[in-house]
């Protein structure tokens, strides 16, 4: 009999005086709560433990005011009442048999500490890295005899709150990685000129946590594959100084959590970057060492996962986003349910969270954040209340959802899509470049409906309301998505003042979409500050037009900073030679030129083009709820039970938000919810005590 391929994954390993169950490791991540929503974060860490994730780790955790990163929500172990909120973390990932993590932090001149008001300490007298006008202080033999102290209590602290293992974090632009640096770290004494001196804290720190926890506890360090280097990937990927770093640290903590310098790479979307993309960097670091190692590349193959580990590379599959999408992933792995894994479309919505300081959402899973506040279970649902039938129209990412949740409950229901192919926007989308992986979300909804005998769907059934009435259905879920507008509204717009014409030389997306491609120069108006305006602009100069976006935002792809989208679709507008231009409003398109005006003088500007592609904003295709709420005040037929607008044909949004309201929908049909309170909120409680 051939030998399982995925039984080393199920392999336990030794971390130091620990034991990791299996080599699922959930690497330290943000999620947007930190210290400020303590049950929410609880909940959302053992809801990983409990699918099968070996170690997990909290995110970055503050050793003291003086790192406060607010508005984004770090985790904090600066005094004694912040062990509490850990606790609750660790009683539970314990509960499910994994080992609990805390990744302490030096925040250096990475934080600008705007709640606390505290002066930043870092290496030198630097500016903050973060965009605040405010420096730091250089760090004397003081200062740095007291981070140490707060990093060493912290660790005490981390030990009473039940935590495993306790990092060192020594890379991401933080106060260690800041002494490391040859280009930051100027300083003449112990600290600084060479590498032994510019490492010394790192090493004083290690030593200092280890001789505070003794063997009670593993300690770890993040460290870059690339200290003072960058650009590996050409077969020799240990650049910089990172080798001569092992041979001084390489055995003193017990394990090495590997990643890379540009965040854009490591966090990368799929749009520019694919599974495992850190192999080239990492692959060097386990010659260096004799402890295990840990590094992320968006894992959700587990042939790729079993392969990092029998080829040497890794020790371990360590995850964020992965285990995000899907908590229950090594759980489905090792009872080889390969088709119920519900793989990260690396979009990088869960990072909008942290960046605009609020809980995260994903994709895929609708359910994470909401483990506590509404009680929702990735893999579980309440059965259904009655033997009610549901009728869903629509088959995009709200409606596939929804029919899929339903389906769960043990609802009877049918599902209508006017096309033939399933899957509304993500299918369309998928198709555009880079945006493959979006069909993940339609995939695994249609492979799990698949599986139920109590959901069918019916393709190339375009509903009308006589049709709805016609089914007797008991309840209606209307999800029938949205159009992109042509007429300039938008929220620079909203009396579409803008003279644009003539209609054939005006388009949206969706003609992009469906093939009907614009000839000649074409000018992208970009108002929706996403991913479609910089999408459209690679379809049209990849088929030879002159194409130029132009946005009223500062940058282009603005929003698109919160997944980091932004940055690389500069770039590869600019290498493709696509035109941008910034702080314009539209004013008028003849056919001929398109006429704007600068959104802060106001001064008018000229550019031929021969067609215009409108990205705005998009209307709600609704219609079919309206006249279905019509048709059901005529005598005659009985109306449904409900009925009700989901996703994009309710409110145009992400494709997360669609996703997340079919669930809803499906969550709370029949019922009893509060509907002005639905959900319970979480509260900062450890002042008090
Ligand atoms: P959402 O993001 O809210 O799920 P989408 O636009 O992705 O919305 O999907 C809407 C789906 O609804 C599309 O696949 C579309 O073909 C389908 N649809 C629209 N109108 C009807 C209708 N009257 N009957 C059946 N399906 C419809
Ligand atoms: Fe993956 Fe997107 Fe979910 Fe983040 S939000 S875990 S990138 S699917």
């Amino acid at each position: 009999m051939a030998a399982d391929p995925y039984a080393i994954l199920f392999e336990p390993v030794n971390i130091g005086p620990v034991t990791a169950k299996n080599r699922f490791y959930q690497v330290p991540h943000c999620t947007g709560s930190g210290w400020l929503r303590p049950r929410i974060l609880a909940d959302l860490r053992a809801t990983k433990a409990e699918g099968g994730w070996a170690v997990i780790n909290t995110e970055y955790c503050s050793v003291h005011p003086s790192s406060d990163d607010l508005p984004y929500p770090s985790a904090s172990l600066w005094d004694d009442r912040d062990i509490r909120a850990h606790a609750l973390m660790t009683d539970k990932v314990h509960a499910h048999g994994a080992l609990a993590g805390v990744e302490l932090c030096l925040g250096g001149a990475r934080m600008a500490n705007l709640s606390t008001r505290e002066v930043a300490l870092s290496v030198g007298n630097l500016p903050n890295l973060a965009g605040n006008p405010f420096q730091t202080r250089q760090m004397d033999l003081q200062d740095i005899r007291d981070a140490r102290r707060w990093h060493r209590d912290a660790a005490l602290r981390a030990r009473t709150a039940g935590f495993d293992l306790v990092y060192v974090y020594a890379t991401h632009g933080y106060l260690l990685s800041q002494f490391m640096s040859k280009s930051i770290n100027r300083r003449d004494d112990d600290y600084g000129g060479e590498l032994k001196n510019r490492v010394r804290l790192v090493r004083e720190i290690i030593e200092d946590t280890r001789d505070a926890v003794g063997d009670t506890m593993a300690v770890a360090v993040r460290m870059s594959a690339e200290v003072n280097g960058g650009g590996g990937g050409d077969g020799n990927p240990l650049t910089g100084e990172t080798e001569e770093i092992f041979g001084m640290l390489g055995e003193l903590p017990d394990l090495w959590d590997i990643n890379i310098n540009d965040y854009s790479l490591e966090m990368g979307l799929s749009r520019f970057v694919p599974e495992g993309s850190l192999e080239p960097y990492v692959a060097g670091i386990k010659a260096l060492t004799s402890k295990p190692v840990v590094s992320v590349g968006r894992f959700t193959s587990p042939d790729t996962m079993a392969s990092q580990i029998r080829r040497g590379i890794l020790d371990f599959i360590g995850a964020a986003r992965p285990s995000i999408a899907d908590p229950f992933l090594p759980q489905k792995i090792s009872e080889r349910r390969f088709e119920d894994i519900r793989e990260c479309i690396g979009c990088n919505i869960c990072y909008t969270g942290d960046a605009k300081g609020v809980p995260i959402r994903c994709t895929q899973n609708p359910t994470v954040s909401e483990e506590w506040s509404r009680g929702w279970h990735p893999e579980r649902i309440r059965p259904r209340r009655s033997d009610a039938s549901v009728l869903v129209i629509g088959a995009g990412p709200a409606g596939l959802e929804a029919a899929h949740a339903l389906g769960k409950r043990g609802y009877r229901v049918m599902l209508a899509e006017a096309k033939r192919t399933l899957g509304g926007r993500v299918s369309a989308e998928a198709g555009l470049p880079g945006l493959n992986q979006w069909a993940r979300v339609r995939d695994y909804r249609v492979g799990q409906i698949d599986k139920m005998d109590n959901v069918e769907i019916f393709r190339e059934s375009a509903m009308t309301a006589a049709d709805v009435l016609e089914t007797g259905a008991d309840h209606v879920a209307i999800a029938t998505g949205a159009a992109w507008r042509r007429d300039g509204f938008g929220a620079e717009d909203l009396s579409c003042s803008a003279a644009l014409a003539p209609p054939d030389a005006l388009c949206t997306p969706d003609d992009i979409i469906a093939g009907h491609l614009p000839e000649g120069r074409v000018i992208i108006y970009d108002d929706d500050h996403y991913y479609m305006g910089s999408v459209i602009a690679e379809v049209l100069r990849a088929k030879d037009r002159d194409v130029t976006l132009i946005t009223p935002a500062d940058v282009i792809s603005s929003w698109g900073a919160h997944t980091y989208d932004r940055w690389r679709a500069q770039s590869r507008l600019m290498e493709m030679g696509v035109g941008i231009c910034v702080s314009q409003r539209l004013r008028s398109f003849d056919g001929r030129t398109v006429r704007t005006a600068c959104t802060y003088s106001d001064r008018e500007a000229e550019t031929a083009a021969d067609a215009l592609v409108l990205v705005t904003a998009r209307q709600p295709n609704d219609a079919l709820y309206h006249e279905l709420m019509k048709a059901t005040q005529h005598k005659g037929q009985p109306p449904p039970l409900s009925v009700t607008r989901i996703g994009d044909c309710n409110a145009p949004a992400i494709i997360a938000a669609a996703v997340f309201a079919g669930h809803r929908y499906a969550r709370e049909l029949e019922e009893e919810i509060d509907r002005d309170n639905p959900l319970k909120y979480d509260r900062v409680f450890f002042q008090d005590g």
